[in-house]
Protein backbone atom coordinates (compact mmCIF):
# COMPACT_ATOMS: atom_id res chain seq x y z
CA UNK A 1 0.00 0.00 0.00
CA UNK A 2 2.33 2.84 -1.08
CA UNK A 3 -0.28 5.76 -1.22
CA UNK A 4 -1.37 7.47 2.09
CA UNK A 5 -2.96 10.10 3.47
CA UNK A 6 -0.30 11.47 6.39
CA UNK A 7 0.81 14.27 4.05
CA UNK A 8 0.44 15.82 0.90
CA UNK A 9 4.33 15.78 0.81
CA UNK A 10 4.26 11.90 0.66
CA UNK A 11 3.44 12.28 -3.28
CA UNK A 12 6.41 12.49 -5.58
CA UNK A 13 7.21 14.56 -8.18
CA UNK A 14 4.44 14.66 -10.94
CA UNK A 15 5.79 13.31 -14.16
CA UNK A 16 5.59 16.81 -16.10
CA UNK A 17 8.69 17.86 -13.04
CA UNK A 18 10.24 14.68 -13.64
CA UNK A 19 10.50 15.04 -17.12
CA UNK A 20 11.14 18.91 -16.99
CA UNK A 21 13.97 17.37 -13.96
CA UNK A 22 15.44 15.00 -16.45
CA UNK A 23 15.82 17.62 -19.74
CA UNK A 24 17.47 20.26 -17.87
CA UNK A 25 20.32 17.64 -17.22
CA UNK A 26 20.33 16.22 -20.56
CA UNK A 27 21.57 20.13 -21.39
CA UNK A 28 25.02 19.73 -19.80
CA UNK A 29 26.57 22.98 -18.30
CA UNK A 30 24.66 25.80 -17.67
CA UNK A 31 25.55 28.72 -15.16
CA UNK A 32 24.33 28.72 -11.60
CA UNK A 33 22.61 30.16 -8.62
CA UNK A 34 19.85 31.08 -10.70
CA UNK A 35 21.10 33.31 -13.52
CA UNK A 36 20.08 30.79 -16.01
CA UNK A 37 17.38 30.85 -18.75
CA UNK A 38 15.38 28.22 -16.72
CA UNK A 39 15.37 30.73 -13.77
CA UNK A 40 14.43 33.21 -15.89
CA UNK A 41 11.83 31.56 -17.53
CA UNK A 42 9.83 30.49 -14.42
CA UNK A 43 10.14 34.37 -12.81
CA UNK A 44 8.42 35.50 -16.13
CA UNK A 45 5.92 32.89 -16.31
CA UNK A 46 5.23 33.42 -12.38
CA UNK A 47 4.87 37.39 -13.26
CA UNK A 48 2.09 36.57 -16.35
CA UNK A 49 0.13 34.19 -14.06
CA UNK A 50 0.24 37.06 -11.18
CA UNK A 51 -0.59 39.42 -14.17
CA UNK A 52 1.85 41.71 -11.86
CA UNK A 53 5.48 42.50 -12.20
CA UNK A 54 6.07 41.03 -8.92
CA UNK A 55 9.76 39.95 -7.38
CA UNK A 56 10.12 36.57 -7.48
CA UNK A 57 12.94 34.48 -5.64
CA UNK A 58 13.01 30.39 -5.23
CA UNK A 59 14.18 28.91 -2.28
CA UNK A 60 14.21 25.02 -1.36
CA UNK A 61 11.37 24.40 1.22
CA UNK A 62 7.78 26.58 2.63
CA UNK A 63 9.58 26.96 6.26
CA UNK A 64 12.23 29.06 4.28
CA UNK A 65 10.01 30.96 2.08
CA UNK A 66 7.94 32.04 4.96
CA UNK A 67 10.32 32.79 7.38
CA UNK A 68 12.72 34.96 5.23
CA UNK A 69 9.76 36.74 3.90
CA UNK A 70 8.68 37.46 7.58
CA UNK A 71 12.20 37.57 8.55
CA UNK A 72 12.60 40.69 6.23
CA UNK A 73 9.30 42.57 7.13
CA UNK A 74 10.31 42.28 10.74
CA UNK A 75 12.66 43.98 13.00
CA UNK A 76 13.66 42.51 16.47
CA UNK A 77 10.66 44.28 18.22
CA UNK A 78 8.34 43.43 15.83
CA UNK A 79 5.30 41.17 15.74
CA UNK A 80 3.54 38.50 13.39
CA UNK A 81 0.02 38.33 13.75
CA UNK A 82 -1.48 34.51 13.19
CA UNK A 83 -3.52 32.30 13.44
CA UNK A 84 -2.77 29.50 16.79
CA UNK A 85 -2.58 26.66 14.44
CA UNK A 86 -0.74 28.19 11.76
CA UNK A 87 2.59 26.64 9.94
CA UNK A 88 4.54 29.61 10.68
CA UNK A 89 3.64 29.77 14.33
CA UNK A 90 3.48 26.35 14.63
CA UNK A 91 5.74 23.92 12.93
CA UNK A 92 8.65 26.47 12.00
CA UNK A 93 10.66 26.09 15.21
CA UNK A 94 10.45 29.87 15.58
CA UNK A 95 12.13 30.81 11.99
CA UNK A 96 10.53 34.42 11.58
CA UNK A 97 11.83 35.18 15.08
CA UNK A 98 15.00 33.71 14.42
CA UNK A 99 15.52 35.50 10.95
CA UNK A 100 14.03 38.61 12.34
CA UNK A 101 16.40 38.55 15.14
CA UNK A 102 13.06 38.21 17.83
CA UNK A 103 10.02 39.16 16.79
CA UNK A 104 7.07 37.71 18.53
CA UNK A 105 4.18 35.80 17.40
CA UNK A 106 0.97 36.88 18.89
CA UNK A 107 -2.11 34.75 17.41
CA UNK A 108 -5.99 34.47 17.96
CA UNK A 109 -7.89 31.25 18.11
CA UNK A 110 -10.70 31.89 15.84
CA UNK A 111 -12.54 28.85 14.10
CA UNK A 112 -11.74 26.69 11.30
CA UNK A 113 -8.38 28.15 10.89
CA UNK A 114 -9.39 31.45 9.46
CA UNK A 115 -8.78 34.72 11.26
CA UNK A 116 -10.92 37.01 11.40
CA UNK A 117 -11.07 40.88 11.06
CA UNK A 118 -11.80 41.60 14.67
CA UNK A 119 -9.43 38.53 15.83
CA UNK A 120 -6.81 41.14 13.80
CA UNK A 121 -7.90 43.93 14.88
CA UNK A 122 -7.89 42.77 18.54
CA UNK A 123 -4.10 41.88 18.22
CA UNK A 124 -2.82 44.78 16.36
CA UNK A 125 -3.99 47.29 19.36
CA UNK A 126 -3.94 44.91 22.23
CA UNK A 127 -0.01 46.01 22.79
CA UNK A 128 1.50 48.85 25.66
CA UNK A 129 3.04 50.91 22.93
CA UNK A 130 6.77 50.95 23.52
CA UNK A 131 6.08 48.40 26.10
CA UNK A 132 5.10 45.67 23.61
CA UNK A 133 6.25 44.17 20.47
CA UNK A 134 4.60 46.30 17.63
CA UNK A 135 2.62 44.18 15.55
CA UNK A 136 4.22 44.42 11.71
CA UNK A 137 3.09 41.99 9.89
CA UNK A 138 -0.37 39.59 9.05
CA UNK A 139 0.36 36.22 7.57
CA UNK A 140 -2.32 34.47 6.23
CA UNK A 141 -2.95 30.90 5.44
CA UNK A 142 -4.29 29.89 1.99
CA UNK A 143 -5.87 27.34 2.08
CA UNK A 144 -5.88 27.14 5.99
CA UNK A 145 -4.30 24.60 7.94
CA UNK A 146 -7.78 23.16 8.38
CA UNK A 147 -8.11 22.88 4.50
CA UNK A 148 -10.75 25.95 4.45
CA UNK A 149 -10.26 28.50 2.32
CA UNK A 150 -10.66 32.82 2.64
CA UNK A 151 -12.64 34.09 -0.08
CA UNK A 152 -11.07 36.99 -1.76
CA UNK A 153 -13.42 39.39 0.02
CA UNK A 154 -12.32 38.14 3.58
CA UNK A 155 -8.67 38.50 2.48
CA UNK A 156 -9.90 42.62 1.46
CA UNK A 157 -11.30 43.07 4.63
CA UNK A 158 -8.49 41.43 6.50
CA UNK A 159 -5.91 42.96 4.97
CA UNK A 160 -7.62 46.59 5.48
CA UNK A 161 -8.01 46.23 9.06
CA UNK A 162 -4.03 45.24 8.63
CA UNK A 163 -3.44 48.32 6.46
CA UNK A 164 -5.29 50.58 9.08
CA UNK A 165 -2.78 49.79 12.09
CA UNK A 166 0.61 49.69 9.41
CA UNK A 167 0.88 46.14 8.94
CA UNK A 168 2.24 44.31 5.59
CA UNK A 169 0.19 41.44 4.65
CA UNK A 170 2.10 37.93 4.24
CA UNK A 171 0.27 34.99 2.50
CA UNK A 172 1.72 31.32 3.45
CA UNK A 173 0.23 29.73 0.04
CA UNK A 174 1.65 26.46 0.90
CA UNK A 175 -1.67 25.22 -0.37
CA UNK A 176 -2.62 28.46 -2.35
CA UNK A 177 -3.20 26.39 -5.69
CA UNK A 178 -5.46 24.14 -3.91
CA UNK A 179 -7.03 27.40 -2.76
CA UNK A 180 -7.57 28.81 -6.32
CA UNK A 181 -8.79 25.40 -7.78
CA UNK A 182 -11.70 25.62 -4.90
CA UNK A 183 -12.76 29.59 -5.76
CA UNK A 184 -12.01 28.95 -9.61
CA UNK A 185 -10.72 32.51 -9.60
CA UNK A 186 -7.14 34.13 -10.90
CA UNK A 187 -4.58 34.01 -8.63
CA UNK A 188 -4.71 38.16 -8.22
CA UNK A 189 -8.00 37.81 -7.10
CA UNK A 190 -6.90 36.21 -4.11
CA UNK A 191 -3.29 38.40 -3.66
CA UNK A 192 -2.24 41.78 -4.53
CA UNK A 193 -5.69 42.85 -6.01
CA UNK A 194 -7.12 41.92 -2.37
CA UNK A 195 -3.70 43.31 -0.47
CA UNK A 196 -1.29 41.06 -0.48
CA UNK A 197 2.19 42.55 -0.11
CA UNK A 198 4.18 39.18 -0.37
CA UNK A 199 3.20 35.70 -0.72
CA UNK A 200 5.44 32.21 -0.41
CA UNK A 201 3.87 29.92 -3.12
CA UNK A 202 4.13 26.62 -2.38
CA UNK A 203 5.28 24.02 -5.86
CA UNK A 204 6.15 20.94 -3.10
CA UNK A 205 2.91 19.77 -2.15
CA UNK A 206 1.61 20.60 -5.61
CA UNK A 207 3.87 18.19 -7.36
CA UNK A 208 7.71 19.42 -7.22
CA UNK A 209 10.41 17.74 -5.13
CA UNK A 210 11.78 21.14 -3.65
CA UNK A 211 11.52 24.62 -4.42
CA UNK A 212 8.92 27.10 -3.02
CA UNK A 213 8.60 30.34 -4.47
CA UNK A 214 8.20 33.78 -2.82
CA UNK A 215 6.48 36.62 -4.87
CA UNK A 216 6.84 40.40 -3.55
CA UNK A 217 4.22 42.51 -4.91
CA UNK A 218 5.03 45.62 -2.74
CA UNK A 219 8.75 45.51 -4.40
CA UNK A 220 10.36 48.17 -1.91
CA UNK A 221 9.92 45.35 0.42
CA UNK A 222 12.53 43.25 -1.70
CA UNK A 223 15.09 45.17 -1.03
CA UNK A 224 18.65 43.27 -0.32
CA UNK A 225 16.12 40.04 0.04
CA UNK A 226 18.98 38.37 -2.20
CA UNK A 227 21.22 38.99 0.46
CA UNK A 228 18.76 37.54 3.36
CA UNK A 229 18.22 34.10 0.87
CA UNK A 230 22.31 33.62 0.56
CA UNK A 231 22.99 34.27 4.19
CA UNK A 232 20.01 31.81 5.08
CA UNK A 233 21.43 28.87 2.82
CA UNK A 234 18.71 29.58 1.05
CA UNK A 235 20.08 30.02 -2.74
CA UNK A 236 20.61 26.84 -4.60
CA UNK A 237 23.54 26.62 -6.74
CA UNK A 238 22.37 24.60 -9.30
CA UNK A 239 18.56 26.89 -9.45
CA UNK A 240 17.88 25.38 -12.97
CA UNK A 241 16.85 21.80 -11.02
CA UNK A 242 14.44 23.92 -9.03
CA UNK A 243 13.24 26.42 -11.54
CA UNK A 244 12.85 23.90 -15.02
CA UNK A 245 10.35 21.50 -12.86
CA UNK A 246 8.69 25.03 -11.99
CA UNK A 247 8.36 25.54 -15.65
CA UNK A 248 6.42 22.69 -16.58
CA UNK A 249 4.30 23.57 -13.28
CA UNK A 250 2.85 26.26 -15.10
CA UNK A 251 3.33 25.17 -18.77
CA UNK A 252 -0.39 23.97 -19.64
CA UNK A 253 -1.79 25.11 -16.31
CA UNK A 254 -0.57 21.98 -14.97
CA UNK A 255 -0.27 23.66 -11.31
CA UNK A 256 -4.37 23.89 -11.81
CA UNK A 257 -4.62 20.26 -13.18
CA UNK A 258 -2.76 19.02 -9.79
CA UNK A 259 -4.60 20.89 -7.13
CA UNK A 260 -7.80 20.36 -8.76
CA UNK A 261 -7.30 16.79 -8.70
CA UNK A 262 -6.57 16.64 -4.73
CA UNK A 263 -9.19 18.40 -4.13
CA UNK A 264 -11.45 16.10 -6.03
CA UNK A 265 -10.06 13.13 -4.01
CA UNK A 266 -10.60 15.18 -0.94
CA UNK A 267 -14.46 15.55 -1.70
CA UNK A 268 -14.52 12.07 -2.91
CA UNK A 269 -13.26 10.93 0.88
CA UNK A 270 -15.04 13.23 2.73
CA UNK A 271 -18.51 12.14 1.05
CA UNK A 272 -17.76 8.39 1.61
CA UNK A 273 -16.88 9.29 5.07
CA UNK A 274 -20.43 11.41 5.54
CA UNK A 275 -22.36 8.33 4.16
CA UNK A 276 -20.59 6.13 6.79
CA UNK A 277 -21.94 8.34 9.64
CA UNK A 278 -18.19 9.79 10.22
CA UNK A 279 -18.68 13.75 11.11
CA UNK A 280 -16.06 16.39 9.46
CA UNK A 281 -14.87 18.75 11.30
CA UNK A 282 -14.21 21.39 8.71
CA UNK A 283 -16.06 22.64 5.38
CA UNK A 284 -13.88 20.51 2.64
CA UNK A 285 -12.52 23.59 0.64
CA UNK A 286 -9.30 22.20 -0.54
CA UNK A 287 -7.11 18.78 -0.54
CA UNK A 288 -7.59 18.08 3.25
CA UNK A 289 -10.19 15.97 5.19
CA UNK A 290 -10.83 16.80 8.99
CA UNK A 291 -12.90 13.61 10.21
CA UNK A 292 -13.99 13.18 13.84
CA UNK A 293 -13.26 9.78 14.29
CA UNK A 294 -12.49 8.01 17.27
CA UNK A 295 -9.26 7.29 18.50
CA UNK A 296 -10.10 3.77 18.58
CA UNK A 297 -10.93 3.86 14.93
CA UNK A 298 -8.09 5.48 13.78
CA UNK A 299 -5.66 3.08 15.58
CA UNK A 300 -8.15 0.09 13.94
CA UNK A 301 -6.83 1.95 10.43
CA UNK A 302 -3.05 1.82 11.29
CA UNK A 303 -3.04 -1.83 12.13
CA UNK A 304 -4.57 -2.24 8.43
CA UNK A 305 -1.52 -0.45 7.18
CA UNK A 306 -3.20 3.21 6.64
CA UNK A 307 -0.78 6.22 7.69
CA UNK A 308 -2.57 9.34 8.79
CA UNK A 309 -2.41 12.11 11.80
CA UNK A 310 -4.86 12.72 14.76
CA UNK A 311 -5.43 16.40 14.95
CA UNK A 312 -7.45 17.75 17.98
CA UNK A 313 -10.32 15.04 18.88
CA UNK A 314 -10.00 13.52 15.28
CA UNK A 315 -7.77 13.03 12.36
CA UNK A 316 -6.45 14.58 9.38
CA UNK A 317 -6.17 13.12 5.40
CA UNK A 318 -4.42 15.06 2.80
CA UNK A 319 -4.85 14.09 -0.78
CA UNK A 320 -2.40 14.61 -2.81
CA UNK A 321 -1.91 15.58 -7.17
CA UNK A 322 -1.25 11.37 -7.30
CA UNK A 323 -4.10 10.10 -5.11
CA UNK A 324 -6.08 7.40 -6.81
CA UNK A 325 -9.74 7.36 -6.27
CA UNK A 326 -8.93 3.28 -6.05
CA UNK A 327 -6.78 4.46 -2.88
CA UNK A 328 -9.62 6.65 -1.23
CA UNK A 329 -12.25 4.07 -2.02
CA UNK A 330 -10.14 1.31 -0.53
CA UNK A 331 -10.00 3.74 2.63
CA UNK A 332 -13.55 3.92 2.71
CA UNK A 333 -14.27 0.31 2.10
CA UNK A 334 -11.80 -0.61 5.37
CA UNK A 335 -13.46 2.28 7.48
CA UNK A 336 -16.88 0.99 6.17
CA UNK A 337 -15.96 -2.47 7.41
CA UNK A 338 -14.78 -1.14 11.22
CA UNK A 339 -18.05 1.18 11.14
CA UNK A 340 -20.13 -1.88 10.69
C1 LIG B 1 3.74 22.18 4.23
C2 LIG B 1 3.49 23.56 4.66
C3 LIG B 1 4.50 24.53 4.61
C4 LIG B 1 5.90 24.22 4.14
O1 LIG B 1 6.62 23.46 5.03
P1 LIG B 1 8.06 22.86 4.73
O2 LIG B 1 8.02 21.55 5.40
O3 LIG B 1 9.05 23.76 5.33
O4 LIG B 1 8.22 22.79 3.26
C5 LIG B 1 4.17 25.83 4.96
N1 LIG B 1 2.95 26.15 5.35
C6 LIG B 1 1.95 25.26 5.41
C7 LIG B 1 0.58 25.70 5.81
C8 LIG B 1 2.20 23.93 5.09
O5 LIG B 1 1.21 23.04 5.16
Amino acid sequence: MSQQFASDNNAGLCPEALEAFLRVNAEGHAVGYGNDMWTETARNRLRTLFETDADVFLVFGGTASNALALGHICRSYHAVVAHVESHVATDEAGAAGFFSGGAAMLTADTPLGKLTPEAVERLATAGKGVHSVKPRALSLTQATELGTVYSAAEIAALTEVARRHGMKVHMDGARFANSIAHLDCKPADLSWRVGVDVLSLGGVKNGLAAGEAVLFFERALAEEFEWRVKQAGQLNSKMRFVSAPWVALLENDVWLKNARHANAMARRLADGLTRLGIGLMAPVESNGVFAAMSPQLQERLHQKGWRFYPWGTGCRLMCAWDTEAATVDRFLADVKAEVA
